[in-house]
């Protein structure tokens, strides 16, 4: 959140990167006051790819001034100056912001700096004020920043957009300047080349090219994706992976309905305040006509509170746990229409979704089978690089942003760090930014072009099933709360989809290729068409997606028609393939591979399924 202001302690933790970059915020307002010296500035920080600073200025920005503010801003990397450190008394502060001194290269007695001063207001009482100085350029901040101006490797401005003073629409809207910046020119130009490449493997293009999904504005509703054939087949395959690996994994399968009461959800703490603007309005429903009150009902904006109804639907013993209840639920949230982004930011959305209830001491054991699994998809996928974010509570927030359980936040945490470091798992510990009742662990991936992806949550729960009541017998015969992981390798179907399309380019393995098989016929010969025809027969009665081609155009073409479609194998027969009993085969981007007996090639092909090749 934009209005959430960093603490000093998330400042401290600030890594080199985010340093060069809000230090080049620093730079580019310097620059943009030479060329516009009335220009006011708002907020700086550094964000997901570089940085921005949001300006008030007349004078709209657009790409075109790019060029003379960037050249403006190498002139202070070259100089060179030292980002130096000036800590003020409040008064001082509120008399230089007065007298437009602050986000300035000089004193502008009649352009007070109206947003430093309202920021001032917000940094609490107690709490040191400190000014950053580079050359002219003086901003209230509390850093950090590199030593020198001169340690901007290399940087580059990107957009400018619009967005309203602290997210508010009530506020003054300022433009807001984005740019990026890097330790040095080759990972500047590396970080573009990907962008490039990511551009090219676009989802929403590539989706529309094969065909797998459309989003209906206009009838079904914005974010909210229908799956066609080709993209159905994609979600099919994934689950039944994640059905398989849990299937193995001792889970049991529940289904649950789209909608529930809205006392679910109040039980669950997500009503009336802490999700109530993820989730759409409730539906009003009157049992008879006679009825007084109308019942709310919701559509799941989670599977959680449906599954703890399900372990409160029966009696539980500590013989009965772990208790592993997965579905691919499909949940339903509402996101604002500017947030909606193809697969990626959706409103719909099929989860990968379990709960695992468990004894204090079998989480170590579960917790560390969640991983394992995650560990297992990666090598499926072929991703080779990730990280766990572990996120932790901040004691001085408990009972706010955490709920009030010092002593089951200490367990939990050190239960899941052990789990972390005895696993050698790679992961990262970030404080103050745990769910409200647990710890959590946010995986993050990268696709194969080196773009970061968030694909899944982990999180312990400790606090919602003593909310539900959720009790199991244990040893001593007395009840006790169970804990409950709530984990969803997978993520969901939109967004792990999304990537996929990204990472393969559309060039799906076999397994998960839309169309795995086209059988191509060198001309329209009927015995030639009934030989294969046999084939794709025999294909599809082993479940594979085969299609046949035998019309009469040339083989040239209709081998070109199944590249574009990114069909993943080809499967030529001539006559003297039929002759032979064989089929010359032909794979998407590779080319022929050569001509070998038909039985063999069908065996090879449901081998590479089974065992999901890469
Ligand atoms: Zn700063
Ligand atoms: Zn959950």
């Amino acid at each position: 959140m934009e209005t959430e202001r960093k603490t000093l302690d998330d400042r401290s933790r600030m890594t080199e990167l985010e340093r060069i970059r809000h230090s080049c915020a620093h730079v580019m307002a310097t620059a943009i006051l030479r060329l516009w010296p009335d220009a006011q500035f708002a907020y700086g920080p550094p964000v997901e790819n570089g940085f921005y600073y949001d300006v008030d200025l007349s004078h709209r920005i657009s790409p075109d001034d790019f060029e003379k503010i960037e050249a403006e801003m190498k002139k202070e990397i070259k100089a060179n100056h030292t980002f130096e450190k000036i800590v003020v008394d409040r008064d001082q502060a509120v008399k230089d912001a007065q007298s437009g001194r602050l986000g300035a290269l000089s004193e502008r007695p009649n352009n007070p700096s109206k947003f430093k001063l309202d920021l001032l207001n917000q940094i609490p009482a107690g709490e040191p004020i400190s000014y950053y100085k580079n050359g002219d350029f003086i901003d209230l901040c509390a850093g950090p920043h590199v030593m020198r101006t001169g340690n901007i490797g290399a940087f580059k401005l990107t957009t400018v957009a619009s967005a309203y003073y602290k997210g508010d629409e009530k506020n003054p809207q300022l433009q807001r300047i984005y740019g990026t910046a890097f330790k040095n020119k080759t990972e500047l130009e590396a970080y573009f080349k990907m962008l490039e490449e990511a551009k090219r493997r676009d989802h929403r293009k590539i989706g529309a090219e094969m065909g797998l999904y459309v989003i209906d504005t206009e009838y079904v509703g914005p974010g909210l994706p229908l799956w066609l054939p080709k993209g159905a087949a994609i979600a099919e395959e994934l689950e039944k992976l994640a059905k398989e690996t849990e299937f193995a994994a001792g889970y049991v399968r529940v289904k649950t309905p789209h909608i529930a009461k809205e006392k679910l959800y109040l039980t669950s703490g997500h009503l009336p305040l802490l999700y109530v603007e993820s989730m759409f309005p409730p539906m009003e429903l009157k049992e008879s006509a006679e009825a007084q009150v109308a019942e709310r009902y919701y559509l799941k904006a989670m599977n959680c509170p449906h599954h703890h109804r399900i372990f409160a639907a029966e009696p539980r013993s500590y013989r009965d746990l772990p208790l592993r209840l997965a579905e691919y639920g499909t949940n339903y949230r509402y996101e604002q229409s500017g947030e909606l982004f193809g697969l990626m930011r959706v409103r719909s959305l099929n989860m990968n979704d379990a709960h695992i209830y468990c004894t204090p001491e079998q989480f170590a054991q579960e917790f560390n089978s969640v991983n394992e699994m995650y560990l297992k998809y990666f090598k499926i996928f072929g991703i080779e690089k990730y990280v766990m974010r572990f996120s932790t509570h901040d004691p001085a927030r408990l009972g706010q942003k955490f709920v009030n359980e010092p002593e089951l936040w200490k367990q939990t945490e050190d239960m899941v760090r052990n789990v972390l470091q005895k696993s050698g798992i790679n992961y990262k510990e970030i404080p103050n930014e745990a769910a409200f009742y647990g710890p959590k662990i946010d995986v993050q991936v990268w696709s194969v072009i080196g773009r970061e992806f968030t694909l899944a949550t982990n999180q312990v729960d400790f606090a919602v099933p003593r909310r539900f009541g959720l009790v199991y017998r244990d040893k001593d015969n007395t009840e006790k709360t169970p804990l409950c992981i709530h984990r969803a390798p997978l993520g969901t179907h939109e967004r792990f989809i999304g990537f996929l399309i990204e990472h393969y380019a559309g060039n799906f393995p076999l397994w998960l290729a839309p169309e795995q098989v086209r059988v191509l016929t060198v001309g329209d010969d009927e015995a030639l068409i009934s030989y294969a025809k046999l084939i794709v027969q025999e294909l599809r009665a082993s479940m594979v997606r085969a299609e046949g081609d035998y019309s009469a155009d040339k083989i040239n073409g209709k081998i070109q028609q199944a590249e574009l479609a990114k069909v993943h194998t080809m499967l030529v027969v001539g006559a003297r393939d039929m002759q032979a009993g064989a089929v010359s085969v032909r794979l998407h981007g590779k080319g022929n591979v050569g001509a070998r007996p038909k039985a063999e090639v069908i065996s090879d092909i449901l081998q590479s399924i089974k065992e999901r090749k890469s």
